[in-house]
C-alpha cells in the first residue's frame, strides 16, 4: 500500500475501483489562470487518465501570487499559460496524457476543443466564454463543473449532473458578482484553492460514480459568510440554451475578424478567423524597425509600439494594452499589418 494512489484508494468513497475510474477519465480544464492551475494540479497528482488545459494569454507578474504552477521565469519567458502550465504538470504526474493548447476559446472552435473529453472544468475569467462553454457542454451532453472568484468570494455550481437541473443560462439574472473582475477589485490565493477544492471534489465524485447535488454554493473567506443555494425552481422552460427546443445561441460563429473588450483590463483583443491567420515570423521582420522591446518566440510575438504593449500568438490573436477603444486597436493593427 504504497503506491503513488494508496492514500486515496484506502479513502472509502473511492477505493481501488474508483481510482481504476479516474485513470479511464478524461477531463478538459477551461482556462489555466488562477482556477485552472489549481483544478489541474489536483487532478493531475489524483491521477486521472487525460487532461487538456486551453489558456489564450501569457504569463505576467500580476498572476504569480495566485497562479501555482507558474515561476518568475515563466514570465521573464513571456511562455503562454498553456505552454508551461502543460510543463510542469507533465513534471508533476508523468503517468498523465496532458496537452496545453494556447488558444482562445470560440464559437468556431469549442465543440472540437471539448469533443472527447467526460467532462468540462469551468476555469475561465469571463462570462461570455463560461456561457459559450455552457452550451457547447450541452450540446454535447457533458457535465460543466462552473466555477469563479473574485475579491474573496468563490461560486461553483455543477450543470448537467442531474436531469431536469438549470443551466447558467437559467441562472444568468441571479448570478451575484457579474460585474466585478480580479483586475478592478482584486484577489487572494484562498478563496482560488478553496474555488478550485469544491469544483474537484464535485469532479473527483462525479467519476467514481457518487451522486451530485446541482446546488450553487458561495464562500467568502474573508466574511467566513456561506451559503448553499437549491435552485432547482430557477429552471426555464423556455431556456435557449438547455430547453427543449435549445438553439444555444452563444454557439453562433463569426468569421469575420472579432473585436472584444477584455473586461477590466484596457486591453482590446483582436481575433482573425482561420483562413486568414498572420504567420509571426513574416510580421515580427516587418516590424521590427517600427517598435521596440521586440520578443519573437514560436508562440507569439510582443512588443511595444506608440505606447501601447502589443501581443500576436500563433492562433491569429493579437492583443492590444493600454486602450478599451475598438476603433484605436484596430488602427493599430492596420498599421503593423497593412
Ligand atoms: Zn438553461
Amino acid at each position: 500500500m504504497n503506491s503513488k494512489y494508496s492514500r486515496q484508494e484506502l479513502f472509502a468513497p473511492i477505493g481501488v475501483e474508483g481510482q481504476k475510474r479516474l485513470r479511464e477519465a478524461s477531463v478538459f480544464v477551461l482556462g489555466a489562470g488562477a482556477l485552472g492551475s489549481s483544478g489541474a494540479e489536483m487532478l493531475v497528482r489524483a491521477g486521472i487518465g487525460r487532461l487538456t488545459i486551453v489558456d489564450r494569454d501569457i504569463i505576467e507578474w500580476t498572476n504569480l501570487h495566485r497562479q501555482q504552477l507558474y515561476t518568475e521565469q515563466d514570465v521573464v519567458d513571456q511562455l503562454p499559460k498553456a505552454v508551461a502550465a502543460e510543463k510542469r504538470l507533465r513534471s508533476i504526474n508523468k503517468d498523465v496524457q496532458i496537452t496545453g493548447i494556447v488558444t482562445d476559446v470560440t464559437p468556431e472552435n469549442v465543440l472540437d476543443l471539448f469533443a472527447g473529453h467526460d467532462l468540462i472544468v469551468d476555469a475561465t475569467d469571463n462570462i461570455e466564454t463560461r456561457l459559450l462553454a455552457n452550451d457547447a457542454a450541452l450540446t454535447l451532453g457533458l457535465p460543466f463543473f462552473m466555477g469563479a472568484c473574485v475579491g474573496s468570494y468563490g461560486l461553483t455550481f455543477p450543470i448537467g449532473v442531474q436531469s431536469g437541473q438549470p443551466c447558467l443560462h437559467c441562472l444568468l439574472d441571479t448570478l451575484p458578482a457579474q460585474h466585478m473582475t480580479c483586475d478592478t477589485v482584486g484577489v487572494i490565493s484562498p478563496v482560488v484553492v478553496t474555488t478550485a477544492a469544491r469544483q474537484i471534489a464535485g469532479v473527483l465524485k462525479y467519476l467514481t460514480g457518487t451522486k451530485i447535488e446541482p446546488k450553487l454554493e458561495s464562500v467568502d473567506v474573508w466574511t467566513e459568510e456561506r451559503a448553499s443555494i437549491q435552485v432547482a425552481g430557477f429552471k426555464k422552460s423556455d431556456c435557449p440554451s438547455c430547453s427543449e427546443h435549445a438553439s444555444y445561441p452563444f454557439l453562433t460563429a463569426n468569421l469575420s475578424i472579432r473585436s472584444a473588450v477584455l473586461c477590466g483590463r484596457d486591453t482590446i483583443q483582436l481575433t482573425w478567423p482561420a483562413n486568414r491567420k498572420v504567420e509571426l515570423s513574416p510580421f515580427a521582420e516587418s516590424i521590427r524597425k517600427s517598435v521596440s522591446n521586440l520578443n519573437h518566440n514560436p508562440y507569439l510575438v510582443a512588443c511595444e509600439y506608440n505606447g501601447h504593449r502589443i501581443v500576436l500568438f500563433r492562433d491569429g490573436r493579437m492583443l492590444i494594452h493600454g486602450t478599451k477603444n475598438i476603433v484605436t486597436a484596430k488602427k493599430i493593427a492596420a498599421e503593423l499589418l497593412g
